[in-house]
């Protein structure tokens, strides 16, 4: 393969997609040397199919909100790559959605989800529909007109969505009363996400989260250090944040900030666990607005307007909130204020001249699909428990998400270690998906 060509030729024909491009040139840049030892990969195209989805579905969703105006958005899910298992991965709803950004989703998707050794496809879907300002009512009429049109497309054994930006507990319940309606079968494998008691797991709210936290405890032990008093800035304040911030403090960390679209809220004295109880009042409410946690907490946590977590003094960073969350400038400032680890939680959370301006400081950078692939692994939990009719214990699933983080840690660290002892954590996490998924498709033939 030659990176260059490959990406010439995707340019041409996919204009425009900006984001998608991106994260493909990201991989293949990664694994181009030792795809080229693989000359059986060469000679299957793997590259070339592996960049294309297998199928992408555009659908219209109508609603009508609170006023009783029509409301008109559009609907997608991307089913990439079925090399490992049904498609799997979240779906989006925010104003910024298109193809282009459910299509670098879902690619980096396969990835992360063959990195959890889980039989997992990859894919992502969503919609354009902001949820800011909604009342429960026009989310509920949204979700179930979403489901109208995409419950053909899902199931246990075809495709399982789950949630992402926008899409939480509450939204995967609608989506899935709607669903059982439709389909007449109540198949709890075709979400994840789902609430305790009706089929969802204990522990996957707080997965990515919880997994992310033990991803960085394995980075600072990598430098014989440990996370007790660390200083964590992380972005946003989502599901995602506030299962992080849970576990760093459980680990001895510190959570200096949080962040939102609106400004950074700075915690000199670290996050407690009322202000992380707080952050599920602040996501209910769908204001979207950080400066709530402010206003709750006088004397302990200050907003500024405008500003993001990075320019809060830390010692970790952690994306958690959005795509290219984190620009070259955001790093450098970082990086004078005396980073010591960065690792992307957010999927593609940093842009690329930020994450070369980390590494070239010598300074540990993890990936996204790595980091935060504890959410996704927890997703196929759940599915095992659906499909076996049980329920482990929050202890037990725990248990297998640390392993699991364990082991994709251990992975990236093998295939990622430089001549110098150094660890390239992005090379590692795509050479070690990559890999998996390559093997898998050579053994399937040409489909
Ligand atoms: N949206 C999450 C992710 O980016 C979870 C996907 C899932 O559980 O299927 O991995």
């Amino acid at each position: 393969m030659n990176v260059q060509t490959i990406m010439t030729n995707l340019e041409a024909k996919h204009p425009g997609e900006k984001e998608y491009l991106q994260a493909v040139r990201e991989v293949l840049e990664s694994v181009e040397e030792v795809y080229n030892q693989h000359p059986e990969f060469e000679k299957a195209k793997i590259v070339e199919r592996l960049v294309e989805p297998d199928r992408v579905f555009t659908f219209r969703v109508v609603w009508v909100d609170d006023q009783g105006e029509v409301r008109t958005n559009l609907g997608y899910r991307v089913q990439y790559n079925a090399a490992l298992g049904a498609y799997k991965g979240g779906l989006r709803f925010h104003p910024a959605v298109n193809v282009s950004m459910l299509k670098f989703l879902g690619f980096e998707q396969i990835f992360k989800n063959a990195l959890t050794n889980l039989p997992l496809g990859g894919g992502k879907g969503g919609a354009d529909f902001d949820p800011t300002g909604k009342s429960d009512g026009e989310i509920m009429r949204f979700c179930h007109a979403f489901m109208y049109e995409l419950w053909r497309n899902i199931g246990a054994d075809q495709d399982s969505p789950a949630g992402d930006v926008g899409v939480g507990g509450r939204e995967i319940g609608y989506l899935y009363g709607m669903y059982k309606k439709l389909a007449r079968e109540h198949s709890t494998g075709a979400l994840t996400g789902k609430s305790y008691g009706w089929g969802g797991s204990l522990i996957r709210p707080e997965a990515t989260g919880f997994g992310a936290m033990y991803y960085v405890n394995r980075m600072v032990k990598q430098a014989n250090d440990t996370m007790e008093g660390k200083k964590i800035a992380l972005s946003g304040f989502g599901n995602v944040a506030w299962g992080a911030a849970t576990k760093a403090i459980e680990l001895g960390a510190k959570v200096v900030a949080i962040s939102g679209p609106d400004g950074v809220c700075e915690i000199p004295e670290g996050i407690t666990m009322e202000m992380v109880d707080y952050m599920l009042e602040m996501r209910a409410s769908n204001r979207n607005k950080v400066q709530d946690m402010a206003d709750k907490f006088p004397g302990k946590a200050f907003f500024t307007a405008g500003k993001k977590a990075w320019s809060v003094k830390c010692d970790i960073a952690c994306p958690c909130a959005f795509q290219n969350e984190m620009n070259e400038d955001d790093a450098k400032e970082l990086l004078a204020n005396g980073v010591q680890y960065v690792a992307e939680v957010s999927n593609m959370g940093c842009q690329p001249g930020a994450i070369a301006a980390v590494q070239n400081a010598g300074i540990p950078f993890a990936p996204g699909k790595a980091v935060n692939a504890g959410g996704v692994a927890t997703s196929g939990l759940e599915i095992c428990q659906n499909a076996g009719h049980i329920s482990w214990t929050a202890e037990e699933v725990d248990a297998k998400l640390q392993k699991i983080m364990n082991d994709i840690y251990d992975l990236c660290v093998e295939y990622g270690k430089e001549a110098d002892g150094s660890i390239n954590y992005v090379k590692g996490a795509n050479i070690a998906g990559f890999m998996r998924v390559a093997k898998a498709m050579l053994a399937q033939g040409i489909v």
